[in-house]
């Protein structure tokens, strides 16, 4: 799932939160549900990037709205996206990963195949992810 889904979602979840160590583990958690859903999944760095720039975009103005002290609502946004961070770490040393004796592996529950991890190609692979950022920046708006 990109990044900005993963971010904004996070983020909304967070604002749920009472505290910003809440507001992370909510982030997490919406990882874990989110990366179970059937979803498109880019492969390559420059797609990555522009996303990782979106979702950095969001967190900015989240911070600039002066919003961020409010609950975990930023904690919440990067505890969504940072499980990401070995999938980043993977496409980038991909030998490291493959058998027969790899040196490390991914270790959140949606990427170690603990929690299936949902495929489902273009469109619909992308239209679920817009819905997902559309839901979760309108209710962080409501909430403001
Ligand atoms: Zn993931």
């Amino acid at each position: 799932m990109y990044c900005t889904t993963h971010t904004v979602a996070g983020a909304a979840a967070g604002l749920l939160a009472g505290d910003p160590v809440t507001g992370f583990i909510l982030g997490l958690g919406t990882h874990a549900v989110l990366d179970a859903l059937p979803h498109h999944d880019y492969s390559n760095t420059a797609t990555g990037v522009l996303d990782t720039l979106v979702a950095a975009v969001i967190v900015g103005t989240i911070a600039a709205l002066g919003v961020g002290g409010r609950y975990g609502i930023l904690s919440g946004a990067v505890g969504g996206a940072v499980p990401d961070l070995e999938v980043v770490r993977a496409h980038l040393n991909p030998r490291a990963y493959l058998p027969p004796n790899p040196s490390r592996r991914l270790i959140f529950p949606s990427h170690s195949g603990l929690i299936p991890h949902g495929r489902r190609w273009v469109p619909w692979g992308i239209v679920t992810q817009a819905a997902i950022v559309i839901a979760g920046l309108g209710f962080i708006i409501s909430r403001l």
